[in-house]
């Protein structure tokens, strides 16, 4: 009876799972995509818990009171820090999916050797290589962009590297190919820890040419690893939900990085070995450039003549957590009947759809929120470009400046409007770590700030003036 209740329950929650992915893919429907994984979720670890077997382990109300102790802080932590917090989800996947495999062989092993099959193996071996590997590659991920003192951020490349991690991924292949034909051979005591040893030093090595600005894809692709290594387990444990499960989260984190590799305009390889983000050679000291600083009053009577002004939200804006300073200053503007657009650059800010979520955090409706593509157009009539806190994703030498890291990537042509004013809190670069000639274009006026402080300020100039 028990059994065929959890049966269900699995169906229902693979259901739940597929329907979360498809709502998740609008703004209207993403609400509900987050209460149907939450319940497909819910449900998953309910059913498994009240197993027989299960729910008479002691050991197992150990095991959830760890999983609160570390979940509850995890979901506490600010939107910036989600892509961080998301790598630590997928090292705490990947250590359990390995944990249970090496747990699985080495029971099966001493218990019943005869339930080692081939096929067994194959996924037992899969699920602790992939599991170890998302383990320290995703601690990696998370401690460089949390910026952990003892990770560098910037890519460490050496002479030989790529064929030194390749080797190191074929010679665990090559031992658990051995250990699939011969699960108990003589030395497979000494084979199967050897394969750990091997993949928890992979995913360091896969990870530490990889600047921090690509940490986001590099998580996603992990995304994708720690999935696969749950269908792995899931054929250990012959858990149909564990496989169906694992393979829309492997399938979706390899759409996920494929879509990023395309906003940037960069390939797989590019990510994984291109070791961007490296300091990058400075051009020979040249005449220093110079940013025309403007006060706040000043944009202000420029944006109240304006007729259409694009605001582009970058990863200041999220920092600053500036959203709803920014829907103020676009009511201000309305209200004076400016036509106002958000230009959203698909990788502005740390994760896809960062902005997105912060503005309808802020109640900005949808329908003003343009993507690149469409607003690009419209950018030579626009009369006032504001970016705010974004700097990559307007660098005009994405363009044409092929020695730049950012060569390539599409940008919002924010260099095409009549008047530009940035707001950033120094002359610091963005992410790519490289100078941004748009802040030194004769068009371009900086208001140097925080971003919340000065767009707080732009809403009492406006509100202050005659409002018509
Ligand atoms: P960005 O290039 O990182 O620039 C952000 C700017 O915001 C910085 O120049 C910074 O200058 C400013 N800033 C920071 N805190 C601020 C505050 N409190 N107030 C005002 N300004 C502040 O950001 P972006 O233009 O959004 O570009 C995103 C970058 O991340 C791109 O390189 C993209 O390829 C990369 N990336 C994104 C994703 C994704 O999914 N979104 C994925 C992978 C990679 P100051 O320090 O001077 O203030």
């Amino acid at each position: 009876m028990t059994h065929a209740i959890v049966q269900l329950a699995y169906l229902a929650a693979t259901v739940l799972f597929v329907l979360s992915l498809s709502w998740m893919s609008h703004p209207r429907t993403a609400r509900r995509s987050v209460r149907a994984g939450v319940a497909a979720m819910l449900l998953a670890v309910v059913a498994t818990w009240i197993q027989p077997e299960i729910v008479n382990d002691g050991w197992i109300i150990l095991a959830i009171i760890a999983g609160f102790v570390v979940g509850i802080p995890l979901s506490r932590v600010p939107l910036t820090a989600v892509p961080q917090r998301t790598a630590l989800s997928h090292a705490f996947g990947g250590l359990a999916a390995g944990l249970v495999g090496t747990a699985k062989y080495y029971l099966w092993s001493s218990q019943s050797p005869e339930e080692l099959t081939t096929f067994r193996m194959i996924a037992i071996v899969t699920e602790v290589i992939l599991g170890f590997l998302t383990l320290t590659g995703s601690l990696m991920a998370a401690g460089k962009l949390q910026e952990v003192k003892w990770i560098p951020q910037r890519p460490v490349t050496y002479p030989g590297q790529n064929i030194v991690n390749l080797g190191l991924l074929v010679i665990a292949v090559a031992i658990g190919a051995a250990l699939v034909f011969q699960p108990l051979g003589p030395y497979s005591h000494f084979m199967f820890p050897a394969i750990i040893v091997l993949a928890l030093a992979f995913g360091v090595m896969l990870v530490i040419p990889i600047g921090g600005a690509d940490m986001p894809t590099v998580i996603s692709i992990l995304n994708s690893y720690a999935g696969l290594s749950a269908v792995a387990m899931g054929f250990v444990l012959d858990n149909k939900l564990l496989i169906t499960a694992g393979a829309l989260d492997g399938s979706s984190g390899l759409i996920l990085s494929i879509i990023m590799c395309r906003a940037m305009n960069r390939s797989f390889a590019n990510v994984l070995f291109g070791a961007f983000g490296k300091v990058q050679a400075r051009a020979a000291a040249g005449e220093e450039k110079v940013y025309k600083p403007e006060t706040v009053e000043g944009a202000a009577q420029v944006l109240e003549q304006a007729s259409l002004v694009v605001i582009i939200p970058g990863y200041g804006m999220a920092v600053a957590q500036a959203q709803h300073r920014v829907h103020e200053l676009a009511e201000q503007l309305r209200k004076r009947g400016i036509t106002v657009k958000f230009a959203i650059h698909p990788v502005a800010g740390r994760m896809p759809g960062h902005m997105n979520v912060l503005l309808a955090e802020a109640n900005v409706p949808y329908s003003d929120l343009v993507e690149m593509d469409d607003i690009n157009a419209d950018m030579a009539q626009c009369d006032v470009a504001l970016v705010i806190g974004a700097n990559d994703v307007v660098n005009p030498a994405a363009r044409y400046d092929k020695t730049s890291p950012i060569y390539g990537m599409p940008i919002i042509d924010a260099d095409k409007a009549k008047t530009i004013y940035a707001i950033k809190r120094s002359k610091n670069p963005g992410f790519a770590g490289i100078d941004n000639e748009l802040y030194f274009n004769d068009k371009t006026f900086m208001l140097f700030g925080d971003a919340k402080a000065v767009v707080g300020e732009l809403v009492k100039a406006l509100a202050g003036g005659s409002g018509h």
